[in-house]
Order: structure tokens, then C-alpha cells, then sequence
């Protein structure tokens, strides 16, 4: 692949959890992006594989440049793609600049009928993450009951002796936050906090600890206000920090802060 001109070192600001910068339309558009992240701050993004025809694009955006990291995993929308054999992930997650699995999870919303291949999928994914002791990027919608089993009964979160890990662009209940934080867990926003209808996500956003909260784009999907309908990036993720400071009654220093050091501790990078 061509080469990425390198960013100058940047104090942390606002770390991107969760991006795909891998698909073609944000590829495209590499040099622009960058641009972006300089201008609103975003010092460093976590590039988020799909399936593993896809991966090494993935591996070669982080390895080539030096504030990417990259996660390996098959996300559970993705039913017509090879499936990952556990040897296969804990393989290609043996590498320093990648340091999650996933996405991973259930969505029942987007997918219907048997979909007991999702969950087998999900199971083989938390036991890389147990092998590997890299934290898990979990993708739950409509089907939280069951995310839930299944983390317990793989032994998913610290105090089971798995990794911790994070519910990525979370839609759901408190309780359901609540459940993954007692685990180990982080629970990431995306844009969508930042938009109208989402009251009840807003009060989520505002009763969760600090600590346990990251911030994402889940580019190129889901561009928060004012950017919303338009193609997403991870320069964009700083109006989710915008948001949750306005929910939260805080500085966006603060959130900035807070999130770059929990992104830090779940992730094990230093800044
Ligand atoms: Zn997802
Ligand atoms: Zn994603």
C-alpha cells in the first residue's frame, strides 16, 4: 500500500475507539482524513477489522502508521464470509499493534432466522480473547439477553479470567450497561448520543462513570450532530466528546482526559 505521511506528535486529545478506516470510501480519502484528526485533535484511532479477507488491510493501516492500532475479528452481520477457527485469531492477533478482538457479538436486528452460527461465532471470539488476553470489541443490537449469557458463560471480563473489553456504539438499557461495567467492561458512544431522539441513550450517557467510558465514530457510519447524514471519520469523534461534556455538565477537557486514559488502561498503550 502507499505510504501514510506521518502525523507530528500530538498531546493526547481525542482517542477514535472504534473506526473502519479500512473501507474503500475512507481509504479513498486517507490524506483528508488525517487532515481532519490534526484539526479537531484526535490524536489516535483504533482501526476495527470485519472479516478476515479484510484483515490485512486493517494490520497495514496500523502498521503504517504509528497512531492507528488495528483489532482482528469477524463481525456478526457478516453471514457469507470464512469463518474464524479460534487457532486462526489467536494467530493473527499475535502482533503489537493489535490489541483487540472483534467486532465481535450478536445483532438480531439487522440478521433474523437461525442464528446460531452468530453465537457460536461470538463464543469462539471470547475464547481468543481469553487465550490472548486482549480485550474484547463486542456489537450487541437486539439480542442484549443473550450477549450477556453468552460473556458469562465464556468466562468473558477480568474477574473471570478473561480480558475486559468494551460494548462498542451502545443502544442499549442501563441495566445492560450496568451488567457489562460489573463484569469489566467500557461501554463506548458513538454519534448517535449526540442526536435528537436519543433521550433515553442521553441519560445512559449521563449516569455511567466517567471512568468506564469511551468515545468512538464507528466511521463511516453514524456522523454525529453537526456532521449527521454526512460520511463519518474519526476526526468527527471530538462532537461526541462535544456531547456527553453538554450531558455530563463538564469540560470537554475533561472528557477528553478521561477517555484517552480509559482507552489506555482497557487497550494497555501507552500514549
Ligand atoms: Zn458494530
Ligand atoms: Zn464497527
Amino acid at each position: 500500500m502507499r505510504t501514510i505521511p506521518t502525523l507530528p506528535k500530538l498531546a493526547t486529545m481525542f482517542i477514535d475507539s472504534h473506526c473502519h478506516l479500512d473501507f474503500p470510501e475512507l481509504q479513498a480519502r486517507l490524506p483528508e482524513i488525517l487532515h481532519t484528526m490534526q484539526t479537531n485533535r484526535v490524536s489516535h484511532a483504533l482501526c476495527v477489522s470485519v472479516d478476515l479477507p479484510d484483515f490485512p488491510k486493517v494490520l497495514a493501516l496500523a502498521e503504517a502508521h504509528p497512531h492507528f492500532w488495528a483489532s482482528v475479528g469477524v463481525h456478526p452481520d457478516y453471514e457469507d464470509t470464512p469463518e474464524p477457527t479460534l487457532e486462526q485469531l489467536v494467530q493473527l492477533a499475535d502482533h503489537p499493534k493489535i490489541i483487540a478482538i472483534g467486532e465481535t457479538g450478536l445483532d438480531y436486528y439487522r440478521l433474523t432466522g437461525d442464528l446460531e452460527w452468530q453465537r457460536e461465532r461470538f463464543r469462539t471470539h471470547i475464547r481468543a480473547s481469553r487465550a490472548t488476553q486482549k480485550p474484547l470489541i463486542i456489537h450487541t443490537r437486539s439480542a442484549s439477553a443473550d450477549t450477556i449469557r453468552i460473556m458469562q458463560e465464556e468466562g468473558a471480563g477480568v474477574a473471570a479470567g478473561g480480558a475486559a473489553g468494551v460494548m462498542h456504539c451502545f443502544t442499549e438499557s442501563l441495566e445492560v450497561a450496568e451488567a457489562a461495567i460489573g463484569m469489566g467492561f467500557y461501554i463506548s458512544f458513538s454519534g448517535i448520543v449526540s442526536f435528537k431522539s436519543a433521550k433515553e441513550l442521553q441519560a445512559v450517557a449521563r449516569a455511567l462513570p466517567l471512568e468506564r467510558i469511551l468515545i468512538e465514530t464507528d466511521s463511516p457510519y453514524l456522523a454525529p450532530v453537526p456532521h449527521r447524514g454526512k460520511m463519518n471519520e474519526p476526526g468527527f469523534v471530538s462532537h461526541v466528546a462535544e456531547c456527553l461534556a453538554t450531558l455530563r455538565g463538564i469540560s470537554v477537557q475533561e472528557v477528553a482526559d478521561q477517555t484517552s486514559a480509559n482507552f489506555a488502561r482497557l487497550f494497555k498503550v501507552t500514549l
